[in-house]
């Protein structure tokens, strides 16, 4: 979904259940369906208070609490020691990189049908599944590359001459 659709989308329901569209509110939105980041609180508290400098990192704790009631948003589990929101609601999965902490969505037809196994079934009714992989980014594989083809050129340059 587009964040033009995401917002609307926040704006229809909050009307429907007589819930107040404050700017405060919609900016928190916005700062999170914007962004593939899976940012934290204070990421977010950060980048809004940018454009609205009175709000505090409790506020935005309150708001991110009554989008996650309100089902806009969900707490993405297991990234990193501190709790991590998305807006995506559409049935995604996740990669990880181990480096930066970039959390990418992607989504799986055959993931998404992951047969759970029996003893998991036994642990507890299974509501959903969601795939976590961890890995080294492209942009940070990347940034280990680049360093070392230049020095391979600097030695042939000077082989050269
Ligand atoms: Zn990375
Ligand atoms: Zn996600």
């Amino acid at each position: 979904m587009k964040l033009a659709e995401r917002l609307e989308e926040f704006k229809k329901l909050f009307r429907a259940r007589g819930l107040k569209i404050t700017h405060q509110r919609m900016e928190v939105f916005r700062e999170l369906a914007g962004s593939e980041e899976h940012p934290d609180a204070e990421r977010i508290f950060r980048k809004v208070r940018k454009r609205i400098p009175a709000i505090s990192l409790d506020t935005v704790y309150r708001i991110l609490a009554t989008l996650e009631e309100q089902g806009l948003i969900r707490k993405a589990e297991g990234l990193s020691h501190s709790t991590r929101y998305d807006a995506n609601r559409d049935h995604h999965h996740h990669f990880v990189c181990t480096r930066c902490g970039t959390v990418r969505d992607f989504y799986s037809e055959a993931m998404d049908q992951l047969a759970i196994p029996k003893h998991v079934a036994s642990l507890g009714e299974v509501q959903s599944a969601q795939v976590l992989i961890r890995g080294i980014c492209s942009a940070c594989a990347l940034k280990t590359r680049t360093p070392k083809s230049v020095s391979r050129k600097e030695v042939s340059h000077g082989q050269e001459t």
